[in-house]
């Protein structure tokens, strides 16, 4: 199958012909052949979209009509969510129940941002009877989507359905290892009447497609979403055009658990928390701290658990965890086993290949118990099926060691002291905490990091706010008193 390029409604290869390959993460057999834009390409989608920008209708278009239209494109995506979770499931190693569950989460994504923008006021500011200001949300032109190959198709739209609420054509540079549920986007546009030149795909390398989108003089806002290395690259290379940034980055994230918690929950949610979407879950539970007085007791059980999550072949209806994206990825996600049993962690759970799956990139769900802050598995995102546990004793320490790496994504409390919860929640570095709870998203609410884990925003109003510039109107109601200058 060949992948091409979608630019100003048409599918097209890239300018120098060039091609990369995609492999399928169950067999890592070859299954793509995948248009590699640069910026000859992206200069081409860019101008389409930015002429949208100023001569097309939808920049001008009321919000409820924009609204239509993206139900329209929910509707398109309900009509073949089968489809895109067999694409995707094949194309990235998921399995195909949890890929059923992000293919209908990215019709949700389009039909709340028409929710959003028809529900959305714009404020005024009154002096008085003096003076009145009113504020116009703008959209901010061509938006540069760059998005990460864990769960594609949501994470997309998740960023294409607030970008397009707020008025702003955009260009999308889809990851490389997972270009192919992103090619059904031209079609499900289309059906949903979206303008020709609204959407625009680049497929590409990043540091070729994805910089030339970066560094392109006409766009003005970049949303990224990836490790904290390629967010900082980013960061630099949009100085120059002084863009608007929103940046989703890593994550390493610490589920507390204490001896007061509901433990059988608590564990439901640990083993959920890190092991499903295999582990590459930007706020996956990835560190376990548990209270030392029911430690070997949760370790123990965490482990059991651990050793019956099934892994297999991700289109298999029973598999719980299924093959990781790509044969590099799933090398760096083994080599930080390796580095775990090295630097003297104790390895509870998994560590290599189950039995029965030669080929592919499949990893057994793997727990590492009396992991210490100097471990590399500690502080590094693993982005795999991989979960460390470590003891604490009070308070004190389980905030210490919550905020002792550089990343503050996601954090999960787990405890039956309402008021030592609500404490911790100010004092764990994390941009969003569950309290009692497994990662259940409200998308009205503002999702982000602190420290490493981004910068910004997204969600409802705030993903808005990402696409749009507040422009200031001020207006005399009376004739306010004006210096006089220039009389001699
Ligand atoms: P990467 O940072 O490697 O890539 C993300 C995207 O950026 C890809 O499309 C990539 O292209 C592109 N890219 C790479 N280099 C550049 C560059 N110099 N300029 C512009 N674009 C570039 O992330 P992964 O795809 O490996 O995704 C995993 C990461 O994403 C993890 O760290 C995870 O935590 C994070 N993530 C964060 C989330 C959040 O909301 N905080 C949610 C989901 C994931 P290419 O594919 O060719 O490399």
């Amino acid at each position: 199958m060949n992948l091409e390029h979608y630019i100003d409604g048409t599918h097209v290869p890239s300018v120098s012909g060039e091609t990369f390959t995609s492999l399928e993460p169950a067999t890592n057999r070859p299954t793509l052949t995948v248009a590699s834009g640069d910026a000859e390409d992206v200069d081409l989608a860019v101008r389409a979209a930015l002429k949208a920008f100023t001569d097309g209708p939808w920049p001008r278009m009321p919000g409820e009509r924009r609204a239509e239209v993206l139900r329209g494109i929910a509707a398109a995506i309900e009509a073949r969510d089968e489809r895109i979770a067999e694409l995707e499931c094949g194309d990235t190693g998921l399995p195909i129940t949890q890929a059923r569950g992000q293919a209908r989460r990215a019709a949700q994504n389009f039909r709340f941002f028409a929710d959003v923008i028809t529900s959305l006021g714009e404020d005024v500011y009154r002096v008085g009877s003096a003076q009145l200001n009113y504020v116009v949300r703008k959209p901010v032109g061509v938006a540069g989507l760059i998005t990460p190959w864990n769960t594609p198709f949501m994470l997309e739209t998740w960023k294409l359905a607030p970008a397009l609420a707020a008025g702003c054509p955009v260009v999308l540079k889809p990851a490389e290892w997972s270009p192919l549920s992103a090619s059904l986007l031209p079609e499900i546009m289309e059906e949903g009447g979206l303008p020709t030149g609204v959407f625009n795909l680049v497929h590409g390398i990043g540091e070729r497609a994805g910089a030339a989108l970066v560094a392109h003089p006409d766009v003005p806002v970049i949303s990224f979403t990836g490790e904290t290395t390629t967010g900082q690259t980013i960061m630099r290379d949009a100085a120059t055009g002084l863009k608007t940034l929103s940046m989703e980055l890593g994550g390493k994230s610490p589920l507390l658990v204490f001896d007061d918690a509901d433990l059988e929950r608590a564990l439901d949610a640990a083993v959920f928390g890190v092991f499903s979407l295999n582990g590459e879950r930007c706020t996956a539970s990835s560190r376990v701290l548990v209270q030392d007085t029911v430690y070997e007791e949760f370790v123990t059980r965490l482990a059991e658990r651990a050793a019956r999550v099934r892994v297999g072949p991700p289109h298999d209806l029973a598999t719980e965890l299924g093959a990781l994206i790509h044969p590099e990825h799933y090398e760096r996600v083994v080599s930080y086993v390796r580095a775990g049993v090295e630097e003297g962690a104790r390895l509870v759970a998994g560590g290599g290949r189950p039995e029965g799956l030669p080929e592919g990139n499949f990893l057994a769900a793997t727990v590492f118990a009396d992991v210490t802050p100097a471990m590399r598995i500690f502080q590094e995102e693993i982005f795999g099926p991989v979960v460390c546990v470590t003891p604490f004793s009070t308070e004190t320490e389980a905030v210490e060691l919550a905020n002792a790496t550089r990343y503050g994504l996601a954090a999960y409390v787990w405890t039956s002291d309402l008021r030592r919860a609500h404490r911790l929640a100010q004092s764990v570095e994390a941009g969003m905490l569950w309290i009692n709870s497994q990662n259940i998203r409200d998308l009205r609410t503002p999702f982000g990091g602190v420290k490493a884990s981004g910068l910004g925003r997204e969600g409802g109003r705030y993903s808005i706010d990402v696409y749009t510039e507040a422009h200031i109107v001020h207006v005399a109601t009376e004739d306010l008193p004006i210096p006089r200058f220039g009389l001699g």
